[in-house]
């Protein structure tokens, strides 16, 4: 049995006659996937894309996201592709502020931006943190994966390989970014020279003082296509205000994203710091290729958050997260979920033709 192993053999025959019970095109299940292994049943029908709730918004913006990878895939484009564009899209946004164009500075007033790609068909991955001054780092992060070596380049050096690649240069400092800033910059403390001016914009005497949110924000999305192939993206300006040269999960592979064509992908938002610690995105997998389900294994990692969050300055009264992570996953099936430590989170999926944002399980109730 020269390429296929006699395992493959048997579970694509199994897969077919599952398939014929099912109604579902046997070619296709028993079609022998890239990473060796046969195609599983699919639970829907044509591609399915999963991802942060972003991947739906962008009103006044030529298209959302998700209808773009949509297209791309109909188009016959492989899902990196497709997913890379369609959050270009949104990178571009200047009303999304926590991605690309009109993200949120870091602590010195500049957009440092973090992006990764993972593709399951060959295992291959590119990533860039740090990256200032161009709106598209998740593009910049899919030639990292096509025409380097390497999985990850940083700060001046993507910075290089970027415009070696041709990428335009601009000011990813939007007005209403650097007014936010501003504002942080003149309130977050008293012992400095920054002073607010002396009424707010709602009239009132400004505070010197301010305890500012943690404000996080990113798009991932994940995409399956109809041949089994998955890939992901996640893309970000990160944490706003954050130290200079401050990367979270999102370019982070394992972290912010992880694809494995056997088994599924997952990716997160919220806080990076969290995620990186227990291997977020990989914890997903892995929970997925143990059994679980994407919704089960996305509550899994938010578990396993709660539990090695021991810093009591992270914690609130009760011992819990005082701060927010999503998960979002789908498996190789074609089932997808997504999973948050609070309650009040959504995620975007496309399945079956249909586009929708679907309420994400949590561990906790986010107290009112
Ligand atoms: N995870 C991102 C980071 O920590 C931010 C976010 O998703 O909100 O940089």
């Amino acid at each position: 049995m020269s390429d296929i192993t006699r395992r493959d053999f048997v579970t694509a025959t199994a897969a077919t006659a599952a398939c014929a019970a099912v109604g579902v095109t046997p070619t296709y299940a028993a079609a022998i996937a890239p990473g060796g292994g046969a195609q599983p049943v699919r639970a829907a029908a044509g591609p399915v894309i999963v991802g942060s709730g972003n991947c739906l918004s962008g009103e006044g913006y030529r298209q959302r996201c998700i209808d773009r990878v949509v297209e791309l895939l109909a188009a016959g484009k492989g899902p990196l592709e497709a997913v890379v564009e369609g959050v270009a899209l949104v990178e571009a946004d200047p009303k999304d502020m926590s991605v690309g164009y009109g993200g949120l500075p870091n602590e010195e007033g500049v957009v440092e931006l973090d992006a990764s790609v993972m593709d399951g068909v060959l295992h291959r991955s590119g990533a860039v943190g740090g990256l200032q001054r161009i709106m598209h780092p998740a593009r910049v992060a899919k030639l990292v994966l096509e025409r380097t070596d390497h999985c990850m380049l940083v700060g001046e050096g993507a910075l290089k390989f970027a415009r070696a690649h041709g990428f335009e240069e601009m000011n990813l400092l939007t007005n209403e970014a650097r007014e936010a800033w501003l504002k942080w910059k003149e309130t977050h403390s008293e012992d400095d020279d920054w002073i607010p001016p002396e009424v707010d914009e709602n009239g009132k005497q400004s505070a010197r003082w301010r305890a500012w949110p943690f404000s996080y924000g990113t798009i991932n999305c994940c995409a399956l296509d109809v041949k089994g192939n998955l890939a992901g993206v996640t893309t970000t300006s990160g944490l706003s205000y954050k130290l200079p040269g401050r990367v979270g999960d999102s370019p982070i592979i394992g972290a912010g994203l992880y694809v494995d064509n056997e088994v599924g992908a997952a990716g997160s938002t919220g806080r990076g710091e969290a995620v990186i610690q227990i291997c977020g995105a990989h914890t997903v997998v892995e929970a997925m290729r143990q059994g679980k389900s994407p919704k089960d294994a996305c509550l899994e990692a938010c578990d396993r958050v709660v539990k090695k969050n021991r810093l009591k300055r992270l914690q609130t009264k009760d011992g819990r997260p005082n701060f927010g992570l999503n998960f979002y996953a789908v498996n190789n099936k074609g089932e997808h979920g997504g999973a948050s430590i609070w309650s009040g989170s959504q995620y975007a999926a496309y399945v079956n033709g249909e586009a929708k944002l679907v309420p994400s399980a949590f561990l906790f109730e986010t107290e009112k």
